[in-house]
């Protein structure tokens, strides 16, 4: 799937994937923060791969070293144990900011350091970017627009979040991050971009991370019942992984200062989703011969408070001035990642 990465033979770094060559001008010294989480290891993958140099600053509250310890001993690749609540001194060209938990079971663990990561976390990397002169991109999120009034979410639409609700720690962080980045944007001309990203999923999603996708897929595989919350006719559109990490470069090395929202357009409720998931995981199972003792049923739980029901994003935006849209389809998505758990589960980590 990995664009073209060239053909150099590294003799002495054969137990790496071959990167990219870059010449010096071209190769760029990239700090990813939050860069051993799910979104960020995929993100460090792919920037390695095209040649770049790359310093992971995470404090390994929901991320784990072992999603990117294939890059550790790489001259290219450095790794950080650092909280983004205190200022970090480095010099590079670029920073993704993506360092902030997004599941809500773990952002509301603790909400108080939730909202100093948002805050606290993107004044010190936004500080950074201002000395360094180093272009800026934040991780933002379709949660910013709440629950939504207006289907699907443009970038213009302003939001409906509740601001003393549990999810508020996150979605009121994330909105005062964007205000900080267009802030710093505005007084100190930093080169800030901004990407709104929609539910996405992938392998190396934390098992336990209590996200839509994984949970399903998670207790399907594992033969037990699938807690849809609520009635499950609330709507979520789920991108996979690779399309977002598409988005986020292409965002990177464009032009475009205006949030862009990168997410799969196609909907779904989540009565039907779970439905979905079942018949992946069956289908996969039945090619690996696995026998089922009985079909996992679809149990009904408490719908979590503020909990949005609807939501799909708008991307003309980034249709128009990324040229990009999504590639991977739903169930292209669901089956590789039901793949990647069931090897875990073979190799007794999940
Ligand atoms: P994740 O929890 O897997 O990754 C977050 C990473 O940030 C982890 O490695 C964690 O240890 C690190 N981190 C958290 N607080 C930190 C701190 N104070 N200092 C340093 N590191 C810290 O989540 P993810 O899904 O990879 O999300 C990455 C980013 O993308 C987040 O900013 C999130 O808000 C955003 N996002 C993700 C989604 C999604 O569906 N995955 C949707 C919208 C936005
Ligand atoms: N959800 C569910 N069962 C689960 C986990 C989540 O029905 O085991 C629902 C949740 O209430 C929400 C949707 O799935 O309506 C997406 O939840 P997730 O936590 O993945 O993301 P977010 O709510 O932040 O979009």
């Amino acid at each position: 799937y990995y664009p073209e990465t060239g053909s150099i033979s590294y003799t002495t770094l054969s137990r790496f994937p071959p990167v990219k060559l870059l010449p010096p001008a071209d190769r760029k010294r990239i700090l990813v923060t939050g860069g051993a989480g799910f979104v960020g290891s995929h993100l460090v993958d792919r920037l390695m791969l095209l040649g770049h140099e790359v310093t992971v600053l995470d404090n390994f509250f929901t991320g784990s070293k072992t999603t990117v310890s294939h890059w550790v001993g790489h001259p290219n690749f450095e790794m950080v144990r650092h909280d983004v609540v205190e200022p970090f001194m480095i010099e590079c060209d670029q920073i993704y900011h993506l360092a902030c938990p997004a599941s809500p079971p773990h952002y509301q663990f603790n909400a108080v350091k939730t909202m100093k990561t948002s805050f606290m976390g993107t004044l010190n990397m936004l500080g950074l970017a201002k000395r360094t002169k180093a272009r800026f991109l934040i991780s933002s999120t379709s949660e910013i627009y709440g629950d939504p009034e207006v289907h699907p979410q443009p970038e213009d639409y302003w939001g409906n979040v509740n601001p003393i609700g549990p999810r508020a720690c996150y979605d009121e962080g994330k909105r005062v991050a964007e205000t900080l980045t267009y802030g710093f944007h505005r007084q100190d001309g930093v080169d800030v971009r901004v990407v709104r990203i929609f539910n996405t999923y992938g392998p190396r999603m934390n098992p336990a991370d209590g996200r839509v996708v994984s949970n399903f897929i998670v207790q399907a595989l594992k033969g037990e019942d699938m807690t849809v919350y609520g009635d499950g006719t609330q709507t979520r559109s789920f991108q996979y992984i690779h399309d977002l990490i598409d988005g986020m470069i292409a965002l990177m090395n464009s032009g475009e200062t205006r949030p862009v929202n990168v997410g799969n357009p196609d909907e779904f409720t989540i009565g039907e989703f779970a439905e979905l998931v079942r018949d992946i995981v069956e289908k996969v199972q039945d090619e690996y011969g696995i026998k089922r003792t009985r079909r996992v049923e679809i149990v009904y739980r408490p719908i979590p408070t503020d909990d949005p029901k609807q939501r799909r994003p708008d991307t003309t935006r980034a249709k128009q001035t990324l040229d990009w849209e999504p590639r991977w389809n739903v169930r292209m998505g669901l089956e590789e990642m039901v793949r990647y758990y069931k090897a875990r589960m073979d190799e007794g980590s999940l």
